[in-house]
């Protein structure tokens, strides 16, 4: 078959590489210049397949409005709020309660942990190197959020995860570095969640998936997609294009097509920030990847660089990385680490991703024929891009899956 697929971020090359892989003749198109330009840019790095778990978790409404009103607040509220925000975020309140919090981050999980494991052996396979660092400390501030991270320990328990409950001495004694001021009440301790380079690994990609003849077309905007007697007929600036099938691995910015195939889905773009730093000292580095779960904020390693991210802005995209969120990521970053880098020298970026109110993604075929799906992967799409490829490029030759897709397709929002 012959498949277009619509964007080369991480999640655009991971399923082209995939479908090549199963002999699909394939098409890459993207409207930058350049593989990982948009969100895989700035990616925090992390790959922490135990770790993935919906924002929609029990107590978060109450917790995420009260934070709101403070200053340093992990979620920012973009000026360009509107209707589409509310009705969003109504559906996302409903997915907040224990036993849907439980179904979503075991459909999450599943895919991650597919996706862990084929990095594993595409890493093994080709000898990747994408900077990769072993190990994440999840980092709770206060006995209360402390407490709260019971939930989340039950989860990794009941699913046989690898981890450890740390009390606050214990975190200091395995990373040394941890700014001795700053309050912690524990951590947990994630041993076999990784992090990286994100556009290093998706360039690596490019060149594997070319190997096995894949063809990247860059700065082509596709305008819509409507199907065809072939399969689809893609308007490309002011050219067509047709296919057999195509996939939309568009992130943020998928609205547009969804809406010229009369698709509706929940979906919402979510913008965060990250910051990059030179490392300074390396005697005070992190020696695994942080993440501060009051700010809601990750400190990861990229070879001789840190990168600080988080911050959510919930609405219309927006270009400019906003103050506050800066600010934010600076003083999470100095609370723990102070003397590993001059933060004042870093350089910021903010990119966007599409998020469903489960935070699960939407992969593989949807109620247009030929038309399939790999986008809404939220603030983990890195972590499950090479499950969610291979995934939809089974689905798309008609091969059973590795993994249950139920819970994965957009069957959950037919009817
Ligand atoms: C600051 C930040 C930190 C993050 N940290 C992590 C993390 O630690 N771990 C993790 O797993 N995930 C993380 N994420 C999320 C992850 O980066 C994204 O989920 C992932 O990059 C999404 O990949 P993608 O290929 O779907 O999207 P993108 O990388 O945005 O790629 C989509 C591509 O589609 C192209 N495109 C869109 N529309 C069209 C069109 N009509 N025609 C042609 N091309 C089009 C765009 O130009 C773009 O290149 C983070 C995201 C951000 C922003």
């Amino acid at each position: 078959m012959q498949v277009a697929v619509i964007g080369a971020g991480v999640v655009g090359v991971c399923t082209a590489y995939f479908l090549a892989e199963a002999g699909h003749e394939v098409v890459v198109m993207e409207r930058r210049n350049h593989v990982a330009e948009e969100a895989s840019f700035g990616d925090a790095g992390l790959l922490a397949c135990d770790a993935v778990a919906p924002l929609a978790a029990p107590g978060m409404p109450a917790s995420a409005l009260s934070l709101l009103r403070k200053a340093n607040s992990p979620f920012l509220i973009s000026h360009k709020w509107d209707t589409s925000v509310w009705r969003w975020l109504r559906q996302w309140a409903r997915e907040t309660d224990l036993a849907h919090y439980q179904i979503n981050r075991e459909r999450m999980h599943r895919l991650a942990a597919y996706s862990h494991q084929l990095m594993l052996q595409l890493r093994e396979h080709y000898q990747l190197d994408y900077e990769q660092n072993a190990g994440l400390l999840q980092v709770f501030r206060s006995e209360q959020e402390w407490q709260q991270a019971r939930i989340a320990i039950d989860f990794l328990q009941a699913a046989g995860v690898a981890h450890s409950a740390l009390s606050a001495e214990q975190t200091r004694a395995l990373e040394p570095g941890l700014h001795a001021h700053t309050p912690l009440a524990g951590a947990l301790h994630l041993p076999d969640a990784e992090s990286g380079n994100c556009p290093l690994f998706a360039r690596q990609m490019r060149q594997l998936a070319q190997k096995l003849g894949v063809e990247f077309h860059f700065g082509c905007n596709v305008r819509s997609i409507r199907q065809s007697h072939r399969g689809v007929m893609l308007e490309v600036d002011s050219a067509h294009y047709s296919a057999d099938a195509v996939v939309l691995a568009t992130g943020a910015d998928s609205g547009t097509l969804l809406r010229s195939l009369k698709l509706s889905v929940p979906i919402i773009s979510a913008r965060y920030h990250a910051a990059t730093a030179t490392i300074r000292n390396f005697d005070a580095l992190p020696l695994n990847a942080l993440m501060d779960e009051h700010h809601k904020v990750s400190i990861t390693r990229l070879g001789n660089r840190l990168r600080v991210a988080g911050m959510a802005e919930l609405g219309k995209r927006n270009d400019k990385a906003r103050d506050t969120a800066i600010n934010t990521l600076l003083k999470v970053a100095y609370d723990w680490f102070p003397d590993a880098s001059n933060y004042n020298a870093a350089t910021f970026w903010s990119g966007s991703s599409l998020t469903l109110p489960d935070g699960v993604p939407l992969l593989g075929a949807c109620n247009v024929r030929n038309v399939f799906l790999n986008i809404g992967h939220g603030s983990a799409g890195w972590t499950m891009a090479a499950g969610a490829g291979k995934l939809v490029a089974d689905s798309i030759s008609q091969r059973a899956t590795d993994i249950d897709a139920d819970g994965l397709t957009a069957l959950r929002y037919a009817g």
